[in-house]
């Protein structure tokens, strides 16, 4: 067991400040890292300590391994939170961190390495007796023997890169005769993008909800399930709306995933929090996607709905401690949704839209939650990730929690730049989201930009109309009294009458 005095953040923007805030409430300091572009952050200003990585490129500061560890050296930090995204995955990185006697507040190299790669991970739970999307188990190296398994399995059929992530990586193959020019494609780009040309075949699931699973784990080998997180909404195989718990799984089925998260957890040794991904067809049946090494984008909702910092639990997990609670201790409060705000434009085809944050006004009120990493006046660096923020809410049931959340949207004031604020707003309205109805094609299904311009009803236009008249009288009348009794200046050219 070693206490943790001193925790670096090797992230940036709103993760970084909210693993500072749970360090600091216990009584740990904290010390930022920040790129050249991230000078003026306020996870900079919030730290302790700041050390400056270097220029703003990712691979030329956050991602600079050696100089984290530098870094660490020269400040006596005797543990590094590795956030998500950057080096949170890196097996190479985790282990040179505990090879020079830092903890690493996450899972194992060794866990990290197995979970890494979609092949090994699913090699590795097999003996647990885990669904799993039909499909191929090992890399694709003979094309026509692949064609063939492919037929089998039956199309639409889903070619996926071992290596890839973030929603990367990805083939949807409609036919057989498409398929041989797709695995070519794939095989390339796979190597391309992630430097490893390993594929596989997945049956493609048509009408998938795409349902997680948080885990926590202890070195003394306890395990517990804080229940799942719904990210069925998504754009570009990203999530952008989440939520918990999920209106389609039942005590049952969440008991059914939970266990089965455990498993695979079990299945590599793992400890800390972690998650496990699941997709779930149309009859509600659960197949094992991938396990996630490291804290998650949407773990608030978790939070909000157990009343636990995951971010604590980590931090007691990496000094050694048991956990606090068991299974049975754990229960679900209420309902939480999390909107992921990011810096772009969803008339146009969701792209980056980066600029200054010229109004930025945060809602606020009893249980609302903004983790975000920005101030007015701030520019939105091109480097990174141009999520800005993201709004938590909770209530006691999900229908409160979506009209909290509604609020909370129209009450946020960014200008500057586009956001999808709007767009979560037209999700949570929409018919389907709020049956429950969805899966993750819901932006394909339902969304085209002019849903996002505003229309009036026939009681609004009637109010515009009486208000248009209300004003026309008003200036008529101001008109006549600028240009005296007559009546006759010429508006265009009378300043003051510019003024009305
Ligand atoms: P990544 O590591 O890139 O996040 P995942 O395997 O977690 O990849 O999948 C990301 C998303 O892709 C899922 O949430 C789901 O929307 C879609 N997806 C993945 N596998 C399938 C499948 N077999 N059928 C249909 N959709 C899938």
């Amino acid at each position: 067991m070693q206490k943790i005095n001193k925790l670096l953040v090797a992230n940036r923007g709103e993760i970084s400040l909210r693993i500072m805030r749970t360090a600091k409430e216990m009584g740990i300091k904290t010390v930022a890292v920040y790129s050249e572009a991230d000078l003026n952050s306020p996870h900079v200003q919030f730290a302790d300590e700041a050390v400056c990585l270097g220029p703003p490129p990712s691979n030329q500061s956050y991602l600079l391994a050696d100089k984290i560890i530098d870094a660490c050296k020269q400040l006596k930090v005797d543990a590094i939170h590795p956030g998500y995204g950057f080096l949170s995955e890196n097996a190479g990185f985790a282990k040179m961190v505990k090879n020079e006697g830092i903890i690493f507040v996450g899972p194992s190299p060794e866990s990290i390495e197995v979970m890494g790669s979609k092949l090994a991970a699913k090699s590795a739970v097999s003996k647990y007796g885990i669904p799993m999307v039909p499909g191929t188990d090992e890399a694709i190296t003979d094309i026509r023997a692949a064609k063939i398994k492919a037929k089998e399995i039956g199309y639409p059929i889903l070619i996926k890169a071992s290596a890839g992530g973030g929603g990367k990586g990805m083939r949807i193959v409609e036919n057989e005769e498409e398929f041989e020019t797709q695995m070519q494609r794939a095989i390339s780009e796979a190597q391309s993008a992630f430097g490893d040309g390993a594929v596989f075949i997945e049956k493609y699931i048509t009408s998938p909800r795409h349902i997680e699973i948080q885990i926590l784990g202890d070195t003394q080998g306890n395990t517990v399930y804080l229940f799942e997180r719904e990210c069925s909404i998504q754009r570009r195989h990203q999530k952008v709306i989440e939520e918990a718990p999920s209106s389609v799984v039942n005590p049952a089925m969440r008991k059914a995933m939970g266990e089965a998260a455990v498993k695979v957890a079990k299945a590599c040794n793992y400890f800390g929090a972690g998650t496990v991904e699941f997709i779930v067809d149309e009859e509600l049946q659960f197949y094992f996607l991938e396990m996630n090494t490291r804290l998650q984008v949407e773990h608030p909702v978790t939070e909000m709905i157990t009343g636990i910092d995951l971010v604590k639990e980590q931090i007691l997990i990496a000094e050694g401690k048991q956990l606090s609670f068991s299974q049975e201790e754990l229960k679900i409060k209420g309902h939480s949704l999390e909107v992921r705000v990011y810096a772009e434009d969803p008339k146009n085809n969701f792209l980056p839209d980066i600029g200054k944050l010229i109004t930025y006004v945060r809602p606020s009120g009893p249980g609302i939650r903004v983790d975000d990493g920005f101030e007015e006046g701030m520019d939105i660096p091109i480097y990174y990730d141009p999520m800005i923020a993201k709004l938590i809410v909770h209530d006691e049931n999900r229908e409160k929690a979506i009209q909290k959340m509604i609020k909370a949207i129209a009450d946020y004031q960014i200008t500057g730049i586009e956001t999808t604020l709007a767009f979560c707003s037209f999700v949570l309205q929409h018919e389907a989201f709020v049956s429950g109805d969805f899966d993750t094609k819901f932006v394909e299904k339902y969304f085209s930009p002019e849903k996002l311009e505003v229309k009036w009803d026939n009681g609004e236009l009637e109010l515009l109309a009486a208000l248009a008249v209300d004003i026309l009288e008003k200036k008529k009348h101001r008109l006549k009294r600028v240009s005296g009794q007559n009546g006759i200046s010429n508006p265009r050219t009378n300043w003051k009458n510019r003024l009305i």
